[in-house]
């Protein structure tokens, strides 16, 4: 392919508005333009890369005899309130009517849509297990779209959907998955690590998994194990509880409190209260107010932790958590930033680090003043004890007890056993070989295309410098002419282009009238694994060839050699640096 026929409008400079270093290559290097907040244009080398990553999903999902269909964007909400979630999925759900005032949804995932077919067409045992599978735009309206196509309202997402006639046979369905997504995140060259995850209220066994990128503008936490395989999404992630918790109990009448209340003047924030009283922010116990379903509670963590609102939900027992507002705070009348856990009226929940303190430092529940010396168990109590906090720092392994270690990640894939939650709210039934009527139980499995591609040039941009891996490159090789009035320079080019591209490979040529100069800030941009230089050595059939990243021309024997080479070890390097990377 000729460059100066390709649409390829590449930035000097990154647009002020991209922060992430993924979204400013992708600009700079013609890949992807906006259009509107959180929804892009992918120009040709964009859709080429997208492309290729769709091609691996396909040939992934195909051989776990997932199959290929297309399933409508436009939704009509009945099916929405069919499955309950038409209120549930919020402002997320972009809405929309027809000319008859009909209302409809633009697809942000498809479970409503696939269980109204499978319900039906599928009527036997026979016909199960089924999974099928669509790569197709979605629509969400994120509340914060960002960092390019990370994060975006308008995006590509790969989604399958299992149905099973038992649960042993969904467990199996779902292995494949993951063996499936672990070789396609293999494939297109991402540094990944599959996470627990928490089902929040979906249901069924509710045991879910993502795929998380190592990144360090990622969104989520990702907390693992120093020396054992133990990995989990922060949300969902538990660590070792100390002896000490089993053991704790209210103190013995012998005890008696020494509570001290000090003067704390407009010291709100835990950094605060605790250098002012010469103490760390593991010596302060936070109480903290929040609602479930309506109702308000206390919430005790120590002050170097904080609140996990999916455990408090589940030790609650709770199918919403949230802070209380400054509204209903005022309400109930109690000095924010001073409260302390002491006639609340409402339910006290303490987490395990906090009952396990020997003395501590609360509010007062009076403005302007703290206590010290405060004895959990004698001086107040609670009434749930339970791990509300999340995984901190100095935690230990649930599994091995060593250390846990803590890194940001990108969502890029995610696969969860979701059971009867759909099949149960749109009567889907089959007839299962005794002829009694059965649901067939669900699985979802998802994948963000259009995120994987701004993931990958994430983990692989080097300030302008892209290095996509090859199995997903827009090209596998740049030829660059020094000078394309060069009739030698431009005749080897020729010969070259030919020879690769009988290799199978795709092949970039560089032929405008630019100075090199442009050409290579260009070429560092487009990041293709293989780079072909042909200046003025080409009387002598020499050229510059160099490889992208980490990347270093080799011999036979493994050690790294010149970049200049001559035509013969040009294909010699393609053939066995390049080719063996595309499988
Ligand atoms: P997130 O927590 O990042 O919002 P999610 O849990 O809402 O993700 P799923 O509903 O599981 O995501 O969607 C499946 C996959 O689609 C995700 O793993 C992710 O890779 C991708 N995805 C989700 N939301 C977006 C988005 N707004 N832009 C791009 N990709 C997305
Ligand atoms: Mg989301």
């Amino acid at each position: 392919m000729r460059q100066s026929k390709l649409f390829i409008p590449t930035l000097r400079e990154a647009p002020a508005e991209a922060e992430a270093r993924s979204h400013q290559i992708l600009l700079r290097s013609g890949m992807i333009r906006q259009t509107a907040s959180g929804v892009y244009s992918f120009l040709p080398l964009g859709r080429r890369v997208l492309h290729k990553i769709e091609q691996i999903v396909r040939e992934e999902m195909d051989a776990i005899m997932a199959q290929e269909t297309l399933l409508p964007s436009l939704q009509p909400t009945e099916l929405w309130k069919e499955s309950g979630r038409d209120s549930d999925y919020g402002p997320e759900l972009m809405r929309l009517s027809d000319r008859h005032d009909r209302s409809f949804a633009l697809g942000p995932t498809h479970e409503e849509v696939i269980t109204a077919l499978v319900r039906d067409e599928v009527h036997s045992y026979r016909q199960l297990p089924l999974t099928l599978y669509q790569i197709s735009t979605k629509f969400r309206d994120e509340r914060r779209p960002r960092f390019g196509v990370l994060r975006g309202r308008e995006f590509l997402m790969k989604d399958a959907y299992s149905f099973s006639t038992n649960w042993e046979e969904l467990d199996r369905v779902y292995e494949d998955m993951v063996q499936a997504y672990t070789r396609i995140f293999t494939r297109v060259g991402l540094r990944f690590t599959k996470v627990e995850a928490d089902a929040g209220t979906i249901g069924g066994s509710g045991e879910t998994h993502e795929f998380m990128a190592l990144a360090a503008i990622g969104e989520d936490t990702i907390v693992t194990c120093t020396s054992c395989n133990y990995a989990a999404n922060l949300e969902k992630a538990i660590y070792k509880i100390p002896e000490e918790v089993k053991d704790a109990h209210l103190l013995t009448e012998e005890s008696v409190s020494q509570k001290v209340k000090v003067h704390t003047p407009d010291m709100k924030t835990i950094q605060q209260v605790a250098s002012f009283l010469e103490k760390e922010p593991k010596d302060i116990i936070k109480t903290l107010l929040y609602e479930a379903d309506g109702v308000p509670v206390a919430v005790l963590v120590r002050g170097d932790h904080d609140v996990n609102e999916i455990k408090l939900q589940h030790a609650l027992g709770a199918k919403q958590v949230e802070m209380l507002d400054q509204e209903k705070s005022k309400h109930l009348q109690l000095p924010v930033g001073y409260l302390g856990p002491y006639n609340l009226s409402m339910k006290v929940i303490a987490d395990h680090a906090v009952i396990t303190m020997e003395s501590g430092v609360t509010g007062a529940n009076e403005k302007d003043q703290h206590y010290t010396e405060v004895k959990p168990g004698l001086d107040f109590t609670w009434d749930i004890a339970a791990d509300v906090r999340n995984a901190a720092e100095g935690d230990q392994c649930p599994s091995c007890s060593s250390a846990l270690a803590f890194d940001r990640g990108i969502e890029v894939g995610h696969v969860f056993k979701l059971g009867t939650k759909y099949s149960d709210a749109m009567g889907a039934t089959f007839l299962s070989q005794e002829g009694t009527p059965q649901k067939p139980i669900m699985g979802c499995y998802g994948i963000g295309i259009s995120r994987l591609l701004g993931t990958i040039a994430e983990q692989y941009a080097v300030d302008s410098t892209m290095n996509w891996p090859a199995a997903i490159a827009p090209y596998h090789v740049h030829l660059i002419p020094i000078s394309v009035k060069d009739e030698t320079q431009m005749q080897l080019v020729q010969e070259l282009e030919r020879s690769l591209t009988a290799l199978g490979l795709e092949v970039l040529v560089d032929d405008r009238n630019e100075r090199p100069g442009v050409k290579f800030k260009d070429a560092d941009l487009l990041g293709l694994p293989m780079r072909v230089i042909v200046g003025k050595d080409a009387a002598d059939r020499q050229v510059e060839c160099r490889l992208t990243g980490d990347s270093q021309v080799v011999d036979d024997a493994g050690k790294s050699i010149s970049e200049r080479l001559s035509i013969e070890e040009v294909l010699h390097v393609a053939k066995h640096q390049i080719l063996p990377k595309l499988r």
